[in-house]
């Protein structure tokens, strides 16, 4: 008999809405052991569908199949991983590096699978994607043929489902370094110490869209390994690049080497470099503000506020008239109007008259789940100064 789990009428109202997960509170039987596939059952045990249960997290299921019916597990997953992958297919991404898997909205909670050229890398944050694992690989193997595939099982939400954290190749081999191409800029990546999973993938078309409005005198802060800066500087007089991680800023002056563009890159705290900047009286055409999620919960909002509020502040009165800022979130708990109220808030107190031109968000390969707001998490706006 397939192990189960019985949720409660509220849990039942939650499956409906779309949203996959039910919470521990909303489980009133399980018959089940950690990391189990479980069919979902009503309290008047109506099936519900076929899910991931954890014994640790407040996340205990994870919903792979809604309805009756429970199909064989490794068949879908199979599938879905294969739907996965041709959609990204579909898209016709200018890049070597993309996200194949994007958890939730994949139908697949709790994977990433990341494609860098020839290998992948995988993630996998619950119990019951853990237990998995090895299927997958095999799947993955079949489908994809890499040339290795790295497990990058180092997130700290592993802890939450009280698995370790650990980095490790599960096939093939897999270099220090991966070469990769995006819109026709070659990045080397660490795929084993790299933040995520190497790359910021969820910024790639951002990065792009920002190429398009660049000109003048460019300012790339929270740069990482010169994502942005490099875009720019194809276009740009000048780029200058602020990140406060060493690591980070050798990356940086090595792509731009590589890539044959010049981009002054600086070590630095954007906060007190965007008012060092402003001290001297400098000017910019074109500002990227790309920083880490400053509200990583919910009680951390109004810090993450004022964090916001005072980069996009500087950045607007160290922009010139005409000129651009591409400005990035990529907190969840921040959401698209609260992040738009701040901007705003921000632009008054600049005195600056500031236009939207494109509302953006993470590229088409991260897609966003309706109903699960925990999947649209970066918010991207280019805005115009128009005086
Ligand atoms: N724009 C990048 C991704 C940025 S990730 C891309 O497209 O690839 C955020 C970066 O901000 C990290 O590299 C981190 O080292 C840096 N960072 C965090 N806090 C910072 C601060 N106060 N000042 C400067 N950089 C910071």
């Amino acid at each position: 008999m397939i192990p189960t789990v019985v949720i409660t009428p509220r849990g039942e109202e939650r499956l409906r809405s779309g949203h996959p997960w039910i919470y521990r509170a909303d489980v009133t039987d399980v018959r089940a052991e950690p990391g189990d596939v479980v069919a979902v059952r009503s309290a008047r045990s109506r099936a519900l569908g076929l899910a991931l249960y954890s014994s640790r997290s407040q996340i205990a299921i994870r919903m792979l199949a809604f309805g009756h019916g429970e199909p064989a597990v490794d068949a879908l997953v199979r599938q879905r991983i294969d739907t996965a992958i041709a959609f990204r297919r579909s898209l016709a991404i200018d890049a070597t590096a993309c996200r194949l898997v994007h958890g939730e909205a994949d139908l697949l909670p709790s994977l990433i699978v990341d494609r860098y050229g020839d290998y992948l890398v995988v993630q996998a944050l619950s119990q019951g994607m853990d237990r998995l694992m090895p299927t997958i690989v095999d799947m993955l193997g079949d489908l994809v043929h890499p040339r290795g595939i790295l497990a990058r099982n180092d997130p700290r939400s592993r802890l939450l489902e009280g698995l370790e954290q650990r980095v490790e190749v599960l096939a093939g081999e897999v270099p220090d370094m991966v070469r990769v191409t995006e819109h026709g800029i070659e990045y080397e990546v660490d795929l084993r110490q790299g933040q995520k999973t190497g790359l910021f993938l969820d910024q790639r078309e951002n990065r792009e869209a920002a190429a398009r409005y660049a000109h003048g005198r460019s300012l790339d802060c929270f740069s990482y390994h010169g994502g942005f800066a490099l875009t720019m500087a194809r276009r740009c007089q000048e780029t200058i690049a602020y990140d406060i991680s060493e690591d980070a800023v050798a990356r940086v002056r090595a792509n731009a080497l590589r890539n044959g563009v010049a981009i002054d890159a600086r070590i630095g705290n954007v906060f007190d470099e965007l008012r060092g900047l402003e001290r001297l009286g400098e000017r910019f055409d074109t500002i990227v503000l790309d920083p880490p999620a400053f509200a990583k919960s919910k009680s951390a909002i109004a810090k993450a506020t004022s964090g916001y509020k005072e980069i996009n502040l500087r950045a607007l009165k160290l922009l010139n008239p005409g000129g651009t800022l591409v400005t990035c979130s990529c907190s969840y708990n921040v959401n698209e109007a609260m992040f738009a109220e701040i901007v705003y808030e921000a632009s008054v107190d600049a005195r600056a008259h500031v236009t939207v031109v494109e509302k953006r968000m993470q590229g088409r390969d991260h897609p966003v789940l309706l109903g699960v707001p925990e999947t649209y998490y970066l918010k991207c706006l280019i805005l115009r100064k128009v005086a």
